[in-house]
């Protein structure tokens, strides 16, 4: 049954005139009409934001904003089945993964930042002054102030309460902005503030796009301190100019064209698994995603053979079928860009190993958005598809002959988000994980996140790192006290 989406602004469920659907991708049914923030609702958000600051909020103790931070989490637990079946709606990926990846990291977001902020020091300097009788210096941590947070659709809920939950308690106000493909987490989080008492204007959420719409609004009102973004590379270049004008504080989380590398030594049935989990996870649609795979010559037809019986074998189902492993893609329109680069790759001259169209269901799936996992060869290194970020359940798989050939194929991209590294040797994980240009290196693993490390990229994969005390230091500045004896 489909529902209103509406924005939350100063403590207030708001409609709008201007209504937009909000499509299931698994059968293209209307899971909701999505009210559509225009440029007021967007000004009354960063405005309640500002007057949250200097308001109730500012006033509260970090132990009091912790614990508020808690009662959040509990009362998303408290709602989990809502959540589950909002991501699902929203984004088609099965229920194993909703329920034990996207909704409890949320709240467990929330609980870190909270833990984290309590415990968190400032610095202390002493130094000599002139007279003998010197002076103490001493930081206080400020928020930065109104925190612009923009979603993107894979990971909704999750990459949201990652950057909500370092923001609050550090004691900024936020204006939400989730993507217009995944709206429904964002909602029902309003209502779990709302609930929770949170002080109206701490978390508002404005619906629609990017240009000529509320991300566009958001990214360049001057009441916004800084913006916190997780999406592609071309739309963190648009925002970029965007807030050049009140010189925004930024944080970026961008796009990735991660390379796996299979040494000979590496255990092949590790190697697999974890390859078969980094390529096609969430259909593929995780940043960290392998989408260039070197295998070393000596092994590639056994890995590429064993790899294509993996991927042919994966279940594409209906998302609360608990033996579905894989999804579809999040819309009609995301399908066409990862089709047009499977027809590319033809073009391009690759091998098609296995997939490379859409599959048929002959039931309501058909009008979906699914696509095949697909694994592609021979591709020389200069082609589109080797380069460009497709995100989509897809490989290239390539031969190295030496680790240095391996290294250097790994790091020729522009960008520069992660690599995973297949070898038993640890001497060289070690020597190869440090000369491999990412934010984060996997070995002998994919995606196994402590929440307490830096997480970003370099090159065009973004700015900055967040995670642990690295998002205490983006959300919040120090403020030097000197005070002479
Ligand atoms: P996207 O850039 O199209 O959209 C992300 C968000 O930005 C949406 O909310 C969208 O409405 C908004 N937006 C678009 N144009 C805008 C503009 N001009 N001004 C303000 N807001 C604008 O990204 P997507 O398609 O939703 O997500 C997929 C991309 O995100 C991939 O490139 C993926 O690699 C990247 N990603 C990166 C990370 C990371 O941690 N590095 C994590 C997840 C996804």
């Amino acid at each position: 049954m489909s529902h209103d989406i509406k924005n939350y602004v100063a403590g207030q469920f708001v409609t709008s005139k201007k209504l937009f659907d909000d499509i299931n991708p698994v059968d293209g049914s209307l899971v909701g009409k999505v009210h559509e923030a225009d440029k007021a609702t967007v000004d009354n958000a960063v405005a309640a934001a500002r007057e949250a600051l200097q308001g109730p909020w500012g006033m509260l103790t970090v132990t009091d904003r912790a614990a508020l931070l808690e009662k959040v989490a509990d009362g998303i637990d408290a709602r989990f089945d809502d959540f589950v079946a909002a991501e699902i709606a929203d984004t088609g990926k099965p229920l194993s993964q909703a329920s034990s990846l996207d909704i409890p990291r949320g709240s467990a977001n929330l609980r870190f930042f909270a833990d984290l902020v309590r415990s968190a020091r400032g610095e202390r300097f002493e130094m000599q002054t002139p007279d003998g009788a010197g002076a103490i210096n001493y930081t206080v941590q400020k928020p930065l102030g109104v925190v612009g947070i923009i979603s993107p659709w894979n990971l909704p809920f999750l990459l949201m309460t990652w950057k909500l939950g370092p923001a609050l308690a550090t004691g900024n106000t936020v204006v939400v902005k989730p993507s217009e493909e995944t709206p429904g987490t964002a909602a029902l989080l309003a209502e779990v503030m709302h609930a929770a008492d949170v002080p109206a204007g701490v978390f508002n959420v404005v619906n629609g796009f990017g240009p000529g719409s509320a991300g566009e609004f958001l990214t360049t009102h001057s009441g916004v301190d800084a913006i916190t973004f997780t999406g592609e590379s071309a739309t963190g270049s648009a925002i970029m100019r965007a807030a050049a004008d009140n010189v925004k504080a930024l944080s970026f989380e961008l796009g990735g064209k991660n390379a796996a590398i299979i040494f000979d030594d590496a255990d092949l049935d590790k190697a697999i698994d974890g390859t078969v989990r980094s390529v096609f996870s969430n259909c593929g649609q995780v940043c960290l995603c392998t989408e260039r795979v070197y295998v070393h010559e000596t092994v590639i037809d056994e890995f590429v053979s064993r790899l294509k019986s993996r991927a042919e074998a994966l279940r594409m189902g209906w998302p609360n079928d608990e033996q579905t492993e894989i999804g579809p893609l999040v819309s009609r329109a995301h399908r066409d860009k990862v089709l047009s680069y499977y027809e590319l790759a033809r073009g391009e001259g690759a091998e098609v190993v296995t997939g490379g169209g859409i599959p048929e269901f002959g039931d309501e799936r058909d009008n979906g958005a699914w696509v095949q996992p697909t694994i592609l060869t021979g591709l020389p290194e200069n082609a589109r598809c080797v380069r460009e970020e497709i995100f989509g359940p897809v490989c290239h798989v390539a031969p190295f002959s030496t680790e240095e050939q391996a290294i250097a194929m790994a790091n020729d991209s522009v960008y520069g988000l992660a690599a995973a590294i297949w070898t038993e040797d640890m001497s060289r994980a070690h020597r190869v994980a440090s000369q491999i240009d990412v934010g984060t290196v996997w070995v002998n693993t994919w995606y196994l996140r402590d929440l307490r490390t830096p997480f970003g990229g370099t090159k065009l994969s973004g700015i900055g790192r967040e995670g642990g005390r690295y998002s205490l230091d983006f959300y919040s500045e120090p403020s030097n006290i000197c005070i002479k004896l």
